[in-house]
């Protein structure tokens, strides 16, 4: 229903508008909330220009204030915002950092709302339930403030935080979007797709991140987009890396470590299989899997010739193992 999610639009607006005020104004947002980011580097410019903000301590804050400029309850409830106590309503985001999670087109769908402390006790992230308007799995944190960029630039970044796509940005690269925790699904590949068909994927360098950009791979591929992955050193993300890092560094060194998916395969996997036939032969299947979802003819066989010359096997085996794939799948 249009009505029903243009009230649960206009309540997510005032949300974020209070959070970024909270933030900005209030005693306690600037003492917890605006020093946090401080001194995560992010500057008042890059504070406004993702509308980041801070949900206080008090249980019922924002939805009191909420209420009282007569928004209601049932659209509060609906976003998530609130959750409802029969005798008295609750904020769902406490003592929190706030990141707007917006669509395409600038709309507030929900919030990432994170703990400020490192303690292990409460989880990291808190997210907006799914709602009628917030559907995570179709989502990209950052499209809205990236879309010019990645559409001027023909490429799009692909990370997986709010403050890997905040660093990006304020480090001047702004073609830079965040799957923002759940795994890459092909909704958000195709909401990249139409802007630009090259991805590079840019996870953080531990064995989760290795482990969904490896996922994340055959998805862009099977959407017939061009897929390259740079990693980072063991332990760093691209914010803690473009935080130490000067615009001409960063830039460097993802020229110099994209890979496209063949080479960053061969070379996350090449050592262990160098001399062990049978785990040569496994990495060698995986790339042709990899090959097989990538719907042109031409590209498949420009990558068969590439995987030939790499692993030092022959085009012919790679190719009848490529056809029986492509049968199977087609
Ligand atoms: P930070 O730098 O603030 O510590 P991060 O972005 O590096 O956070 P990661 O642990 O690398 O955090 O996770 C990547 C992304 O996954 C987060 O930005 C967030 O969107 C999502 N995420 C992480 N932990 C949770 C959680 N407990 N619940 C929901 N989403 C989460
Ligand atoms: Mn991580
Ligand atoms: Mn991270
Ligand atoms: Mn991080």
């Amino acid at each position: 229903n249009t009505d029903v999610r243009e009230s649960m639009y206009l309540v997510s607006e005032f949300a974020k508008t209070y959070f970024h005020n909270t933030l900005l104004n209030s005693d306690e947002g600037k003492a917890i909330g605006y020093s946090y980011f401080k001194e995560r580097g992010f500057t008042n410019e890059t504070i406004k220009k993702f509308g980041l903000g801070y949900s206080p301590e008090t249980w019922d804050a924002f939805t009191k204030e909420a209420l009282g400029k007569g928004y209601k309850l049932e659209f509060l409830e609906s976003t998530g915002l609130t959750i409802a106590r029969e005798d008295r309503p609750f904020d769902r985001f406490k003592s929190r950092v706030m990141f707007p999670i917006q669509s395409m087109s600038g709309r507030v769908l929900g919030f990432g709302g994170r703990i400020l402390t490192n303690d292990k006790k409460s989880a990291k992230y808190l997210n907006s339930p799914e709602s009628d308007i917030y559907h995570k799995s179709k989502v990209l944190y950052g499209i809205f403030q990236a879309k010019q960029s990645i559409a001027k630039l023909n490429n799009c970044y692909l990370v997986e935080g709010y403050t890997d796509v905040i660093q990006f940005n304020q480090a001047g690269i702004e073609n830079v979007v965040a799957s923002s925790g759940t795994a890459l699904t092909p909704d958000q590949i195709r909401l990249i797709n139409r802007l630009t068909k090259n991805v590079t994927v840019l996870f953080d360098g531990d064995a989760a991140g290795l482990r969904a950009s490896i996922r994340g791979i055959d998805l862009i591929l099977e959407e017939g987009m061009n897929v390259k992955v740079c990693t980072f050193p063991d332990g760093e993300d691209p914010d803690s890396f473009a935080k130490k890092t000067s615009y001409d560094e960063l830039v460097l060194y993802l020229e110099n470590n994209a890979k496209d998916f063949i080479q960053f395969k061969a070379s996350l996997l090449m050592n262990e299989a160098k001399n062990d036939p049978i785990k040569k032969a496994d990495l060698i299947r995986d790339m042709v899997v990899s090959i097989s979802k990538i719907p042109d003819r031409i590209q498949r066989e420009i990558y068969i010739q590439e995987c030939s010359r790499i692993m030092d096997i022959s085009e012919q085996v790679l190719l009848s193992t490529l056809a029986q794939l492509v049968q199977k799948d087609f």
